[in-house]
């Protein structure tokens, strides 16, 4: 069986971090040596990842230095700056060059959502992936998605021919209203696809968790990382077939790569030990929404309250520079809802709050955050 344990390839390590194409090729080329020396052999990159200069460096630092069959390739359509079917063949042509492959082992169309998956309906991007699979240039055709999982369900019934799905999961999301890995989980176990899982250590944020988590973890196993049990958490579920970290220095490498090369899931007990981490962190939230929504259908300017809430606290609680994936939800969300901007005080939602929750002073706030 493959191991559980993916190279993302959008957090490479760099001589120069404010250069994305900066790349330290001689670490990374050790990192890759090692990686594959433990058996591991899946790669995944896209089109826009390190300043469009991934898959380039891949090439070098992969493709022209191991025989075609000791690895795997995902990479991905960049289906939210094409507008075009010619585009759409041009761009999968450069990638194949960019990397230096023949076939990708798996192709997805990439950050599906609301707004992207309009445009890959409309530039029959699915038919389009069949058609590379029939002529042998992808294996298997696939999507990431970024979105609720309602949709997710819906773009799944549309279209059966998708074989796997890219999502974001990890311990302290899995309940969250807003990103949903827990229920966009349940919906790919229920077409019964592969899970590929991004974000597992949210972008290195759950490496870097409260001491009372930190403590409780090494309590339970001395000598593995804090970071370890965010990716065995995402590898213990059972459709879960790879979990994708961004590793950026040979450390990362070899600490993640020490206990997953030969994984064991999750005991019951240490999975309520991630419930309960994910219950502390969670506790340090700025806005204490429950999620009921009684708010929600008395809004008159439809307003995702707390989707909105949820996000902020999210991005109040990590904080980290550049970690932007929040305000890619929020973007998506404001498609069908007001922003929360365009709140006009009525405070009626004040009124059904069972938590007392002061919504319109803290939308001033969510606005501040998102749309400043
Ligand atoms: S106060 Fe703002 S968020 Fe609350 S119901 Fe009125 S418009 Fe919606
Ligand atoms: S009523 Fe209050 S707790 Fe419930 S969803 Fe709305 S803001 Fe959150």
């Amino acid at each position: 069986m493959a191991k559980k344990l993916g190279f993302g390839c959008m957090r490479l390590p760099l001589l120069d971090p404010a250069d994305q194409a900066s790349f330290d090729k001689e670490q990374l080329k050790r990192m890759v040596d090692t990686f594959i020396e433990r058996g591991f052999t899946y790669f995944d990159t896209a089109w826009m990842y390190h300043n469009f200069q991934s898959e380039e460096v891949l090439k070098k630092v992969l493709v022209q230095r191991y025989p075609r069959d000791k690895f795997t390739i995902t990479s991905k359509l960049p289906i939210m700056m094409i507008y075009t079917e010619a585009k759409q063949r041009e761009t999968f042509e450069r990638q194949l060059q960019k990397v230096g492959v023949d076939y990708f082992d798996y192709y997805l169309v990439h950050s599906l959502n609301e707004n992207t998956y309009k445009n890959a309906v409309k530039l029959h991007s699915f038919e389009y992936l069949q058609q590379l699979k029939a002529q042998g240039k992808i294996k298997h055709m696939g999507i990431s998605f970024h979105d609720s999982a309602e949709l997710l369900d819906r773009i799944l019934t549309e279209h059966p021919e998708i074989e796997l799905v890219q999502i974001q999961l990890n311990y302290v999301d899995w309940n969250s209203d807003s990103i949903q890995s827990g229920k966009c989980y349940d919906v790919i176990c229920k077409h019964n696809k592969p899970v590929v899982v991004m974000e597992p250590i949210k972008g290195g944020t759950l490496a870097n968790v409260p001491e009372e988590v930190k403590s409780m973890f090494k309590q339970s196993e001395p000598d593995l990382s804090v970071a370890s049990w965010a990716i065995r958490f995402a590898a213990s579920q059972p459709q879960v077939m790879m979990v994708l970290s961004g590793m950026s220095s040979y450390e990362q490498l070899d600490d993640n790569t020490s206990y997953m090369q030969d994984f064991k899931p999750l005991s019951e007990d240490q999975m309520a030990l991630t419930t309960k981490a994910a219950e502390i962190i969670n506790s340090t939230i700025a806005v204490p929404c429950t999620a009921c929504r009684y708010c929600v259908k008395g809004c008159p300017k439809k307003i995702a309250i707390p989707e909105y809430f949820s996000l902020y606290n999210q991005k109040k609680r990590f904080g980290k520079k550049g970690f932007v994936t929040e305000v890619a939800y929020y973007n998506n969300l404001i498609v069908d809802h007001g922003k929360a901007s365009e709140c006009i005080e009525c405070k009626k939602c004040e009124k059904i709050c069972p938590q007392h929750i002061k919504v319109s002073e803290v939308m001033k706030d969510v606005a501040k955050e998102f749309e400043g």
